[in-house]
């Protein structure tokens, strides 16, 4: 894993969290996306090497929807950039994680994704990220 990609904040107002963390962070928000299969908008803040994405849901089969009512809004999950997601799956799979996508998917912003189960990661939600290549 190379670096913190980005954090996972769910939102219960994006319109309203966008404002305030345009603010905080004193740098415009450079990409709102929905992800359509996922029921979530998105909203992306480069702090650094690292960025911030919001995630607000769209509907109540959303994991956002799910996550807000059993914890409130707050850290939904970090992503770690990785660089090659199958190598990382197949390493953190022999280890005994459980991972939730056993077969990277296509996320916001440009990237291949999978995320590890809670459970088996001290109760944080954990993404992996590998940049998708365009040739
Ligand atoms: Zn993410």
């Amino acid at each position: 894993m190379r670096k913190i990609e980005h954090l996972g904040l769910a939102v219960e107002n994006m319109d309203e969290a966008i404002k305030t963390f345009e603010i905080l962070l004193n740098t415009p928000c450079y990409k709102l996306e929905e992800v359509i299969s996922e029921h979530v908008r998105t909203a992306f803040f480069q702090v650094g090497e690292s960025k911030i994405e919001l995630l607000e849901a769209t509907d109540q089969a959303s994991a956002i929807a799910k996550f807000i009512a059993k914890k409130g809004r707050g850290i939904h999950h970090i992503a770690f950039d990785v660089e090659n997601i199958e190598a990382e799956i197949k390493r953190l799979s022999e280890n005994g994680f459980e991972l939730i996508h056993q077969i990277p998917k296509s996320g916001a912003d440009n990237k291949l994704i999978a995320f590890l189960h809670p459970k088996s990661t001290e109760g944080i939600l954990i993404e992996l990220c590998q940049e998708k290549t365009t040739d």
